[in-house]
Parts: C-alpha cells; structure tokens; sequence
C-alpha cells in the first residue's frame, strides 16, 4: 500500500482563487461530464459500482448498489439530495471541500443526477455555514452561466437544476431520512427505515442520499475511469478519502490518502504529535466511532480493518488527544452534544443520553458514586441497538470504549475533580 497522499479533490486548494469555475476547468474539471453526458445511464451506474467507491459519510455503503436500488422509471420525478449537513464532532472534510473547490461537488451531481434519471437535485447545507452557503450559491451560478446546469446541458438535451439548502443548525438532520423530513418544512425526525430513500425519499419519490464527499468523488471517477480509483486503498475498501487531523497534531488539516492509511503514516506527514507529548486516545472516524489509543497506530485505517479493532472507520475525522487530556472530561463533552442533539422521537435515546450527562457529570466533576461506572455501561447496552437511528448508539461508543481503555480514570472520578488531575490549561483542549 502506497503511503503517498494522493491530492485529488484537495489538489488546487492552496490556490488563490481554488473556488472558481476557471481554476477548476484549468485543473481538468468538467472533463468527466463530457465523458458521462455520452455514455449510458446504466453504464454510468455500472462505473460507481466498479469504481468500488463506498459512502465517505460515514457507513461506507456502496455507493453505486444504492444508485441501482432506485425502482425503473415510472415518469415521476426522481431526486438527488446531497447530504452536507457536516455535525460530526471532528469531521471536517466537507465544508472545506465546499469552501475550496466547490465545483467538484457541482460536476459529480451533473454526472450522478444523469445516470439516476434526476432533473432536480438538493444540498442540504449545514446551517451554521452562512459563509460556505454564498460560496457554493456562487458556484452554481457559474455552473449555470457556464451551460453546465439548466436546460439543455451542453447541448445534450438534458435539464438538471440544483437547489441549495440550508438547515437550521439541529445534528438530527444529518441523518438522511431527519434531513429529507427538513427539507420538506417538517420538523427534522427520522423516519422509519425501510422503506429507503431509494424506493421512497423526498416527497415519497425515489431518491438517492448521498455525502459530499462520495458525489464529489464521482468527477474524477467518471473523467479517470472506475479502475483508476478501484487501483488505490484495499481490496475491499476502495479509492481515496480525505482524513482530518485536529487536536494535539503539530498540523492539523485535511490529509487526502488511500484508504488504509495508518495513523502512524499520518502522523509523520503532520509533524506528529505536539512536542513533547505522546498520543493518549484518539477517534478513527468522529466522536460517535469508539476510541482508539497508542496500540492502534497501526491499524490500516479501512472499513474492514478498523471495525476488525472494535471500532469504525466513520467520517475519518481523526481527534488526537495526549496524556494531558482527561479522557473523562472529552467523553464528557461529547456526551453532552450527544444529549442535547438527541431530537426526542425515541425514549432510548432521549431517556439514556440524559441519564449518561447527568453521570458522566458526576464522575468528571469527582462526585461519582460506587456503582456510577456500571449504571453507565448498563444504560449504554440497553441504548445500543435500540434507537430509532445511529445518533443514540453513536452516543454510547466514546463511554463504553473510554471505560474499557481507561477504566482507571473513571474510578478516580468518584474522588477527585477531572480538572485536578488533568489541569486544562496543560491540555489546551477541553
Ligand atoms: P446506514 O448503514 O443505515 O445507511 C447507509 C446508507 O445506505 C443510507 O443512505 C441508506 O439509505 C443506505 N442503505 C442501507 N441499506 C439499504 C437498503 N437495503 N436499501 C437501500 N438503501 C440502503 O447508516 P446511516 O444511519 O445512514 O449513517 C450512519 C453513519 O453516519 C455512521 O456510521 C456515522 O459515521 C455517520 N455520521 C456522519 C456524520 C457526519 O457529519 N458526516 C454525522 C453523524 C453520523
């Protein structure tokens, strides 16, 4: 396995004006719809499938095997919603691509909308973001004044318009089905799955939910061919993927790389951890994938090779934290996120985040009781699996894997402060 970074979305992000339309054509860009606007939509879905490329926003489902889920056409519309409602703890890898090179998102959902049969296709943006917001509303007018989007697409005959939408700031609607619910002018909740967007989506119509970062990888698909990407990563984990480093890493910042990549690889293209400190824990894929520690350095970060180790590769949002941090107090925080984003449709997770808060309170503020440790693992278990989505298991992965590592630390919690023993401004974070 190559340990090289492989600059492909992020190759022009240094540039001055990285975000336009007129860098992007002079870094290739367009080149793979030309190739797709004249090849059939099947082969097109055939290429995804080939290509090998698995879902970057977290589950890692076949992307293409999605794409072929949706019924044949029937006359009705058929929509593409990207999800780029980026909230995960530690993931930052889509907003950056929007703010840097927004047009290969723009050309991936040409290329994905023409092999789905889709003449209306959605962002669904983060809400905080008004910023990354003006930028991609300005490049889809480029795009359209370009004649890469509206009628007649470069004299193909085929229509597409992009719609960008922003949401209003709650994690849930992250979550695909919360999101189309959202975007409709519900209140964000999940629905019940099945039946899939694939079969019935946004306005009950076919619809294929996919991540930033997996349409944005259809450009260079569709202009290199599917072989091109299948040839880098693993065997089953296919193509690139950007890694974002944050925490006590000498440069943080989007790392692009063929899966399988390890920590330790990373690590040295980033200048390591901060001097003088050694690496505690860190989280393979955001904060709801369980913890990693210095034992996992070199875990080929793949699908199948991180969920060999007991925990998810996820949305690659690599926090790396050392010995100054208290393990209690950042699983604390982020248990407090998981709290109050919890949207209340389901009593596990409503109930359990709240219960997991108020205990890892105790615990962090040197409170904890006799048997806190044990009530935390229970409720964990009688979350996990229960919840109506991913939001209230991925609550439980930092606790349960934080006592399995670090169980000593929990059981100074029951005596003394987090903050006696782990001084925050020795830490810096948290
Ligand atoms: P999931 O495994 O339920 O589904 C993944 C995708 O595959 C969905 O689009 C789903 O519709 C599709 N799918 C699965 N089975 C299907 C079938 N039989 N027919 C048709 N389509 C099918 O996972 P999920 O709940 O969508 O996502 C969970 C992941 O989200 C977690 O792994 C986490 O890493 C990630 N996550 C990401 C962020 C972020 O900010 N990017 C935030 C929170 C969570």
């Amino acid at each position: 396995m190559s340990t090289q970074l492989t600059p492909i979305l992020t190759k022009f992000w240094d540039h001055p004006t990285s975000w336009t339309l007129e860098t992007y054509e002079a870094n290739g860009g367009y080149a793979g719809l030309r190739k797709a606007l004249q090849t059939e939509q099947a082969d097109l879905v055939q290429m995804a499938k080939d290509s090998g490329l698995r879902g970057r926003g977290g589950a890692g489902f076949p992307t293409g095997l999605k794409w072929s889920f949706l019924p044949p056409p029937d006359g009705g519309p058929r929509y593409l919603v990207v999800n780029a409602d980026e909230a995960e703890p530690g993931t930052c890898k889509d907003i950056p691509l929007l703010l840097a090179a927004p047009q290969f998102l723009i050309e991936g959902m040409i290329i994905t909308s023409f092999a789905i049969g889709c003449n209306h296709a959605f962002i669904y943006l983060r809400g905080e973001v008004a910023h990354v917001h003006r930028r991609v509303q300005r490049a889809i007018a480029e795009a359209y004044a370009a004649g890469y989007l509206g009628k007649d697409i470069l004299g193909t005959g085929y229509d597409l318009d992009i719609t960008l939408h922003s949401g209003a700031g709650a994690y849930i609607c992250g979550e695909e089905t919360a999101l189309l619910d959202s975007l409709e002018g519900r209140r964000g909740q999940p629905r019940l799955k099945p039946p899939f967007p694939a079969v019935a989506g946004l306005y009950a119509r076919p619809t294929v939910v996919n991540n930033v970062e997996s349409i944005a990888s259809i450009a260079p698909i569709a202009a290199n061919g599917a072989d091109w990407f299948a040839g880098m990563g693993t065997e089953k984990s296919q193509g690139f993927g950007i890694f974002s480093l944050s925490g006590h890493v000498t440069r943080p910042g989007q790392y692009e790389a063929p899966l399988g990549i390890t920590l330790r690889e990373l690590l040295d293209m980033a200048g390591g951890i901060r001097e003088g400190h050694q690496l505690k824990f860190w989280t393979p894929g955001g904060s709801s994938t369980p913890l990693f520690t210095d034992q996992h350095l070199d875990v080929p970060l793949d699908f199948e090779s991180v969920a060999a180790e007991g925990s998810m590769l996820g949305t690659r949002a690599l926090q790396i934290f050392d010995e100054t941090t208290s393990v209690v107090r950042a699983v604390s925080r982020w248990t407090d996120f998981y709290a109050h984003e919890s949207c209340g449709k389901c009593t596990p997770c409503r109930e359990g985040t709240y219960w997991l808060k108020q205990i890892m309170h105790r615990l962090e503020e040197g409170r904890g009781s006799q048997d806190d440790i044990d009530k935390l693992v229970d409720i964990c278990d009688n979350i996990l699996g229960r919840a109506f989505c991913a939001l209230g298991d991925g609550a439980t992965s930092p606790i349960t894997s934080a006592v399995q590592y670090f169980r000593e630390e929990f059981e100074a919690g029951m005596h003394t402060p987090a903050s006696e023993l782990f001084p925050p401004e020795r830490s810096m974070l948290f």
